[in-house]
Formats: C-alpha cells, sequence, structure tokens
C-alpha cells in the first residue's frame, strides 16, 4: 500500500449542510436523477503548522497577443523594406535581374518568418498565458509550410537568375556556388535540415514516426539557422553595403536567439534547481492511471493555475532525455505537487515504475486553461479519462463565487480520476455533480442530454478535457445550445 500524505490536502470531508449534488448515472438508471445532499464546504487543504500557502498562477496580459501580431507585422513590413531598399534599377535591369530579386524577396520573407516560427514555440511566458501553446503550435504549423516555399523558391530564383547572369547552365551555378562560397556550403547543408524538418512534420510521415524522433528532427531546425546566417550576412545582396540594414537584421536574429536560451533552457534549469523536485510515491488511481506525486522546495513561490501544465522530465537512465507535457492534477501544496498519467506510450507507461527519490525537472507552466480565460461567473467543466486531470486543479483554483457544475463521462465508474476529490471539492462549493456511465454505445452523450442536465448553459463558461472525438463532440453540443465559442475552453493532450 502507498502511504497518504495528511497535509496534501487531496481527501477532504463531507459534512452535511444545505447544498445541492446532483449525480446522474444514465446507464444505471435510464434517465436524470437528482438526488439532494446536504453538504458543508470542507477547508481547501488540510495543512500542518509549517505548511505554505501555494502562489496563484499570474493572469494573462489581454494585450499581449495583439501587441506580437502587431510586432510580427512590423517584422515583416521592415523586411520588406530591406528588400525593396536593396534593389535597384540597375540590378532589375541586369540579365536574371527579376529573378534574383525575386530569390531576395523569398529568401528575407521566408528567413523572417523562421524566426516567428521559433518566437511561437520559444516558451515566452507572457505569450503563452495569453494564447496557450495549442494554439501557438497550430500558427507555428501553419506558417512552417510557408517558410518551407519561400526557402524552396530563393534556392531555385537565385540559381536561376545568376545562371543567366553568368551565361551558365544551372547546375553549372549550383556547382560554382557551392564550391566556391564557404557560407553557401553551410547554408547549403542548413537548407537541407529545413527539408527534414518539413518532410517529418507533414501529417503522414509525423503520425507513423516516434515523437521522440521527430523532436530531435526540429531540434536540427536550430542547427539550420545558425548555418543559414552566416550566408545571409556576408553574401545577401540586401546587406553588402548596407550597415543599417545588417544591424537590424543581426539585432533580429540575436533577439530571437536569446529569447529561446532564457526561456526555453536557462529558465527551466533555474527552476528545476530552484524547486529540487523529487518523487515522493506514485500511487494507482484507476485501471492504468497513477498519479505521481512530488516534493520539492519553495513552492509556495511556483506560480501556478489549476488546468495549467509542465513539461516533466524525469531524471531517470531511460528517461531524462526527453519531456513530456502532463497537468498538475491538484495546486501545489507545499511542499508536494502532483501530475495523474495515464499510460500511453514509452514514457507515460513508464511513469508507473518511478521510484521515491528520482529527480524531476520541469519547464512551465504553461497553458491558458484556466480561470482566468472564462467571461462569466458560471462554469460547467467537463471531461472524460484523464482529461479530469486539469479540470480537478481548475476546479480547486475557481474564484468561490463562480457556480459550478461538472460532468464527467467513463465507461465504468472506477475509471473516474480522482472522482472523490472532484465530488467534495464541488460539495464545498455547493455546485452539481453528474456522471454519465457506460459504454459509448448504450450511453450517449449529445445536446439533448447536455440541455437536460444543465438548461442554463448558454450563459456558462464550459471547459472540456478529454480524448479528441469526446471534446470535439461536446463543443459541437454546448455551441448548438447557444454557448458564445469564446466560452468554450478546450483543452487536447496531443500537440
Ligand atoms: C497540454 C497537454 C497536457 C497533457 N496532460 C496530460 C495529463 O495530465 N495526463 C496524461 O496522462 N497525459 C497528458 N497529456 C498527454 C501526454 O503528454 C502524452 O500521453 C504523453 O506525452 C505520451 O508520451 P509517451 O512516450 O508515453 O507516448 P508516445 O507513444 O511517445 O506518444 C503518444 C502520443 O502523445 C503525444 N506526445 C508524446 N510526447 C509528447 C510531447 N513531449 N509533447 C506533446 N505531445 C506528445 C504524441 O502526439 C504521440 O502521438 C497531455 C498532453 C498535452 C499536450
Amino acid at each position: 500500500m502507498l502511504p497518504r500524505l495528511p497535509i496534501l490536502g487531496f481527501e477532504t470531508h463531507r459534512i452535511l449542510t444545505g447544498y445541492v449534488h446532483g449525480s446522474l448515472n444514465l446507464a444505471w438508471q435510464g434517465d436524470p436523477v437528482t438526488p439532494a445532499m446536504k453538504i458543508t464546504p470542507a477547508p481547501r487543504s488540510v495543512t500542518t503548522g509549517d505548511a505554505q500557502v501555494p502562489r496563484s498562477g499570474h493572469a494573462p496580459l489581454p494585450w499581449v497577443a495583439d501587441a506580437f501580431a502587431a510586432l510580427a507585422g512590423l517584422g515583416l513590413a521592415v523586411t520588406l523594406a530591406l528588400v525593396i531598399t536593396g534593389e535597384t534599377r540597375g540590378s532589375l535591369a541586369a540579365p536574371g535581374g527579376w529573378l534574383i530579386a525575386g530569390g531576395r524577396f523569398a529568401g528575407l520573407t521566408g528567413a523572417y518568418l523562421m524566426l516567428v516560427l521559433v518566437v511561437l514555440i520559444a516558451r515566452l511566458p507572457w505569450l503563452e498565458r495569453a494564447v496557450g501553446q495549442d494554439r501557438l503550435v497550430l500558427w507555428h504549423r501553419r506558417i512552417g509550410p510557408w517558410v518551407l516555399i519561400l526557402i524552396t523558391a530563393h534556392v531555385v530564383l537565385i540559381t536561376l537568375g545568376y545562371s543567366k547572369l553568368a551565361k551558365v547552365g544551372p547546375l553549372h551555378q549550383l556547382w560554382v556556388f557551392l564550391s566556391s562560397y564557404p557560407d553557401l556550403l553551410a547554408a547549403a547543408a542548413g537548407f537541407c535540415l529545413v527539408i527534414m524538418a518539413g518532410v517529418t512534420s507533414i501529417r503522414i510521415a509525423r503520425r507513423r514516426i516516434k515523437y521522440e524522433t521527430w523532436w530531435v528532427v526540429h531540434l536540427y531546425m536550430y542547427l539550420a539557422l545558425s548555418l543559414a546566417f552566416a550566408h545571409q550576412i556576408v553574401t545577401g545582396g540586401s546587406f553588402i553595403g548596407h550597415p543599417l540594414t545588417r544591424a537590424i537584421w543581426i539585432t533580429m536574429w540575436t533577439a530571437t536567439a536569446g529569447m529561446v536560451i532564457v526561456f526555453r533552457i536557462l529558465q527551466p534549469i533555474g527552476r528545476s534547481l530552484r524547486h529540487q523536485l523529487k518523487v515522493s510515491f506514485v500511487r494507482e488511481e484507476a485501471p492504468g492511471v497513477f498519479s505521481v506525486v512530488c516534493s520539492g522546495r519553495r513552492l509556495d513561490r511556483l506560480a501556478v493555475s489549476g488546468g495549467q501544465f509542465f513539461q516533466w522530465r524525469f531524471f531517470t537512465k531511460e528517461l531524462w532525455w526527453h519531456a513530456h507535457p502532463y497537468s498538475i492534477s491538484a495546486l501545489p501544496s507545499p511542499p508536494y505537487i502532483r501530475l495523474t498519467v495515464k499510460g500511453l506510450g514509452d514514457q507515460s507507461r513508464a511513469v508507473s515504475q518511478l521510484k521515491p527519490g528520482t529527480r524531476v525537472g520541469i519547464e512551465g507552466p504553461y497553458g491558458a486553461f484556466t480561470h482566468h480565460a472564462r467571461s462569466s461567473d458560471r462554469v460547467v467543466l467537463i471531461g472524460a479519462g484523464v482529461g479530469l486531470t486539469p479540470l480537478r486543479a481548475l476546479l480547486e483554483d475557481l474564484p468561490p463565487w463562480v457556480a459550478v457544475s461538472v460532468i464527467v463521462r467513463a465507461s465504468t465508474a472506477k475509471e473516474i480520476v480522482h472522482r472523490d476529490e472532484v465530488v467534495d471539492l464541488v460539495e464545498q462549493r455547493g455546485g452539481r455533480f453528474h456522471e454519465i456511465i457506460g459504454s459509448r454505445e448504450k450511453v450517449r452523450f449529445d445536446s439533448r442530454v447536455l440541455q437536460r442536465l444543465e438548461p442554463d448553459i448558454a450563459s456558462s463558461d464550459v471547459y472540456v478535457c478529454g480524448p479528441e472525438g469526446f471534446s470535439k463532440r461536446v463543443m459541437v453540443a454546448a455551441q448548438k445550445l447557444g454557448v458564445h465559442r469564446d466560452n468554450i475552453h478546450h483543452e487536447a493532450f496531443t500537440f
């Protein structure tokens, strides 16, 4: 038996006083029932004398996304201005002049968009909180193909343009570039790496390769960027003889590299060293689902909101080199913090075997799936499977005046992760708790059922987390019942 920690606050009391607790089990009873129970709110967490109060997560700044978009637009305008001012009538009139100008345009725009791609996944905390990592990754994916197209067009157009200028064949010109310009050889290697990252990101290929392989290939993108940088500055027509242009470009690249170094490397190392997390114990919560309770120092200083996630790195021989995203399944209760993991692949299954004392590194917190996203004081949390974990922490973090309903979907009751904790938290707030249990074939969960459970859902914020198909159906049902798109908040467990 794993020990139970007295000060975690994961277990609360149920004392009867005057709130309504609704429970629905369609599989067992065929129709909604709402048995009334009288309940008193229990303390949010049971603490010992020396326990510290956890720090609230930072609220997102609403203007950050707009400021980022404006800055990205300004950067694009500056880049285009660099291309235009770098051309003269004479250079355009020369043989291959328009091809070369087109090649420069494609190259500089592609390189600029590559910087935007990097910034999107540089884990800038303000941007992460305002937009959410899932949306940032989506934008990254949308821009990615354009970078590939532009860089390829750059290579083709510049080669064709210079071959016309030198009156030689394109292949000969390519050979001249590679053999006589050392920076171009490095840039060509960078180009191959960009192509490799692009190809492995195509959906069909991405599905067939392991996440870790894809990740390592993507790491080479940083190498590709450094290899490409020198040739832009040394041979780029827009930079030769234009010191100001060169200074602006160098500043943009250095700033981007700085962001990656600070937010993807130094900050996670600093945070991990500061909190010194170690596995305290691992406990099975539902079949194949394990919670990992870690203890650490100064967790009262770790600002995290319920619903957010970290990239977790477990320092064992097999797992140290890859970090995986897992939501916190409860607010930190210093000196403890908890995540709950369903074993699906190599890393998530290995989590159940973690030994007490294993060191843990964290990167984050990330994500916008928090109470800050809501715009009303009525909230409906809907979860299935391991998707309940962020909802469990979010529930704990909602301001006390917010009216809460929780709807849980599962095939069998014992699959409901942290059921007792969720029920207790709902009871403390006098909220409503519904369970929909049974196989998908026998027990449907659609807009009709949702309306019966939550007739006022249209005026609520809806938070959804669960398997992709489930989440999509819930979001469609909620919209059908009049919930505004902006009031539906979804956390996906795959990027
Ligand atoms: C924001 C977020 C929060 C999550 N929270 C939880 C949670 O609280 N509990 C839980 O059990 N699971 C959670 N997950 C899912 C969890 O990250 C994956 O199940 C886990 O990483 C699978 O890794 P694996 O090596 O075991 O399996 P693999 O077979 O390697 O991967 C299975 C799938 O998981 C995805 N995946 C793997 N590694 C990563 C990664 N580093 N980053 C993004 N996606 C990855 C891939 O799309 C892959 O197809 C969350 C995912 C995200 C994106």
